[in-house]
């Protein structure tokens, strides 16, 4: 039986149709509407409309969510999306050709992704870390993932690692999400485009885009600008990773989001790096997530 799956980003909706394997067996993208929950909701049914053409209707629909969700469905606080206190879940009930609909924190689809298929798989206690226009964070206690005593899940992101810091999205200085996300290494990697250095620069002139990626593949190719750069990027987000480490100790510390397409340039980096910056000197395994780029719409349709 199909399932349909969304997943909510910054600037993309990514809808797919996911069969009993957990395997994608079709794909429509639209662009996210800001601030508007009811443009939003018909947006998903668009989409919708166009995976089911020509198949039977699916019994379940999942969507992420790029912020906190309470456990009956309302979206709690989403900034980046421009929504607050929305109840989404009730709003697609209504619209949505669909028996049940189930919604979730971003972070959280993608960690159920890789407890079912990817990295996490028979893990008891661990950590993901999705590192992309923001900072999400999930925990797993007990093989489950855990949503948090007042069931508003986890917001590791915004744990604060610099005090007077940069304001983040949500509203407060220092959070880890100013100084760790895919965004914070863009910033980084426009400042050396503004200072007219090194091989980003150059690169930028020449028509790339001034991104993380960019930044991370110059650092690969030993610029040694963009290696400092990385360095202190992975320098913060190790005292961060660190910190996590001595409240849960976990087996498995799972790094995914737009960053992990580093792979072993990061992770490498990262288990020289967390484990003498924590309590006991060492830490469980550090890897990618294994899940894959539609990880997010897959872990949506999971109850
Ligand atoms: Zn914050």
């Amino acid at each position: 039986m199909l399932r349909m799956g969304f997943d909510i980003g910054g600037t993309t909706i990514k809808g797919g149709l996911v069969d009993d394997d957990l395997k994608l067996v079709s794909r429509v993208d639209r662009p996210t509407p800001f601030g508007d929950a009811g443009l939003l909701c018909d947006s998903i049914c668009a989409m919708a409309d166009e995976l089911t053409r020509g198949t039977d209707p699916c019994r379940i629909a999942g969507v992420t969510v790029p912020g906190s969700v309470s456990r009956d469905g309302e979206i709690i606080d989403a900034w980046n999306i421009g929504l607050r206190n929305i109840p989404i879940r009730r709003m697609l009930e209504e619209k949505l050709d669909a028996e049940t609909v189930i919604v979730k924190n971003d972070a959280d689809a993608a960690c159920c992704a890789e407890l079912r298929i990817g990295a996490l798989q028979g893990v008891k206690t661990g950590l993901m870390l999705t590192l992309g226009t923001g900072v999400g964070g999930s925990i797993i206690i007990d093989g489950k993932l855990f949503h948090g005593g007042l069931d508003r899940g986890t917001e590791l992101g915004h744990a604060m690692i610099n005090r007077g810091g940069a304001v983040c999205g949500c509203g407060h200085r220092g959070c880890i999400e100013t100084l760790c996300s895919a965004s914070a290494l863009k910033r980084l990697a426009q400042k050396a485009c503004q200072e007219r250095k090194g091989m980003i620069y150059s690169l930028s002139e020449r028509g790339e885009a001034h991104d993380a990626k960019l930044l991370i593949d110059c650092a690969r190719k030993g610029d040694s600008m963009a290696v400092q750069l990385f360095d202190e990027y992975t320098d913060v987000l190790s005292d961060a990773i660190a910190s996590f480490v001595n409240i849960l100790d976990p087996q498995v510390i799972v790094i995914g989001g737009g960053v992990s397409g580093a792979g072993d340039f990061l992770t490498e980096r990262l288990k020289a790096k967390v484990p003498p910056r924590t309590f006991f000197g060492s830490c469980g395994s550090i890897v990618a997530a294994q899940a894959g780029n539609d990880a997010g719409i897959i872990g949506a349709v999971m109850e």
